[in-house]
């Protein structure tokens, strides 16, 4: 995909493609270049009104269509994401930076969140529950949530829209959906193989602007049941707060910093080679993205030796060139943010052991940054860097290191390199975060519940909990007569 390859961008609100006309519009900025890839326009109160008014009609229909035909919708979609990722993972790669091989993964992973939905919406079971008195019957039956507000950030801009679009559709849910302003020609494929797919109008509205200006209207809305959030902390808790004056139901998937312990039985070189792979795949901006690397004082200089040469080795371009490592992170404002964090940790005593400062030129350039001796008043020792960016740290014992990764009110994911029974036990029970990942680095599945705990987030994604978060389990209770 080049950049004059860049479809228009537009609104698709109650079943309409909607072109800018009068409403403001932004650029969307292709990180690789600086350069502007097209106009975004802004979806005002009055569309957001239609999209409400269309949520709550489709509900109506939707939620009373069969699983098995709504499956077929979605499988449907599934299929038309794989017959044409090439053009999908352009769009990632143009939009975001991500060179084209990881972009391709992430075309297959969105195929599979909605091929997961179409399974599972398909076997929303209930449950009978034995009556006290002969004559009685209680039944738990799961019905659809209601109409849903879902908003997304841009660091994975196919997989994160589907799994909330697929999840809710599957549950029987209308849903309107705001991603990133950042991202929007991904997010507008997907809408746009719904609809081949022949999604009724109105059951997906896809809107940007705002952010919170949209958030605010949907979310004061009677119309909309639940919100489901991906994005950073501090806007999460803002929403949060929104949310609960309603009472609508919460999913919130939060920021992370995950620490990475490695313990003195591994073979080094492997663990801090794969480290490397994961660790700047996207530019470091996932939110499992191992960040806080504690490694035993036995083994912490080579593994500092060796992440540190890969890393450095790691070449930085344009996305779109097949023999690109990594790209640019999404936009200007990371890398300011990147280049306060480091310059706070040498204020600190912290040593940069390769990175630390962007690229000048066109584009949002930051290379692989490692950091050393850093100490915990340092800011990035506790603000998720979402970049390109690990810090190591020694520990001598397994209490330090569980001490370590329990540090911080975070717990997304944390990853685990021992093949000491004894430390992978004591570890996976005691290190607090939705996640435990040992002795590889792969953290999440469309048919594994993700989630977080405290600041990281409230409730669960994918799995059959990923169905089940879009939906209220009614109690029925009946006499014979
Ligand atoms: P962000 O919070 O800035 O933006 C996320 C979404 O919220 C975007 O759609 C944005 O437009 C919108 N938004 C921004 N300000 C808003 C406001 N005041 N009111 C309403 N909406 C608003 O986050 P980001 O920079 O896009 O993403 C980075 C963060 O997301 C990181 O912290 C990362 O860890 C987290 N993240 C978490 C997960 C997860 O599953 N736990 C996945 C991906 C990213």
């Amino acid at each position: 995909m080049t950049q004059n390859a860049y479809p228009p961008l537009r609104l698709w609100i109650a079943g309409e493609w909607i072109d800018r006309g009068d409403r403001d519009d932004q650029a969307v900025i292709n990180p690789a270049t600086g350069v502007e890839l097209g106009r975004l326009p802004h979806a005002g109160a009055d569309d957001l009104d239609r999209a409400l008014a269309a949520a709550a009609e489709a509900f109506k229909r939707w939620s009373t269509t069969s699983p098995v035909a709504r499956s077929t919708v979605l499988r449907r979609t599934a299929a038309l994401i794989r017959e044409d990722r090439e053009t999908l993972a352009g769009l990632i790669s143009l939009e975001l930076g991500k060179p084209l091989a990881e972009a391709r993964g992430e075309t297959e992973t969105a195929a599979e969140m909605f091929e997961w939905a179409a399974e599972e919406g398909r076997r929303a079971y209930g449950r009978i529950i034995p009556e006290r008195t002969p004559g009685y019957r209680m039944m738990a039956i799961p019905e659809p949530v209601g109409p849903v507000a879902a908003i997304s950030g841009w660091n994975a801009p196919a997989i994160t829209p589907s799994r909330k679009i697929a999840g809710a559709l599957a549950a029987g849910c209308s849903i309107i959906i705001k991603p990133s302003e950042g991202t929007p020609a991904t997010a507008l494929f997907l809408a746009r193989a719904l609809e081949t797919a022949g999604l009724p109008a109105g059951v997906l509205s896809m809107v940007f602007g705002n952010p919170a200006a949209i958030a605010d209207q949907l979310l004061r809305s009677p119309v909309i049941r639940m919100v489901t959030f991906t994005g950073s902390t501090v806007v999460g808790k803002q929403l949060a707060a929104l949310a609960t004056q309603s009472m609508k139901r919460m999913v919130f998937e939060l920021g992370g910093h995950a620490p990475a312990l490695v313990f003195p039985d591994v073979d080094v070189d492997a663990v801090a080679k794969a480290a490397v792979a994961t660790k700047f795949r996207n530019s470091g901006q996932v939110c499992t993205s191992p960040t806080r690397f504690y490694v035993h004082e036995s083994i912490h200089d080579r593994f500092v030796e060796t992440f540190t040469r890969l890393a450095g080795e790691l070449r930085l371009g344009d996305p779109l060139d097949a023999a690109t490592g990594m790209g640019p992170v999404q936009n200007a404002r990371r890398l300011d943010a990147l280049e306060a964090l480091v310059e706070d940790a040498r204020a600190h005593g912290a040593s940069v052991a390769t990175g630390g400062q962007r690229r000048h030129g066109d584009g949002f350039f930051f290379p692989p940054t490692v950091l050393t001796n850093v100490g915990p008043q340092c800011r990035v020792a506790n603000e998720e860097p979402f970049g390109p960016m690990a810090m190591i740290t020694p520990f001598a014992s397994i209490d330090e290191a569980i001490e370590q990764a329990n540090r911080l009110p975070l717990g997304l994911a944390s990853y685990l390199f021992s093949h000491d029974l004894r430390v992978v036990d004591r570890c996976s029970r005691e290190i607090q975060c939705g996640n435990v990942i040992i002795n590889h680095w792969k953290v999440s599945f469309p048919e594994t519940p993700f989630g977080g705990v405290e600041d990281s987030g409230i409730g669960l994604e994918g799995g059959v909990e990923g169905l089940q978060a879009f939906q209220q389990l009614k109690f029925v209770s009946q006499a014979a007569q």
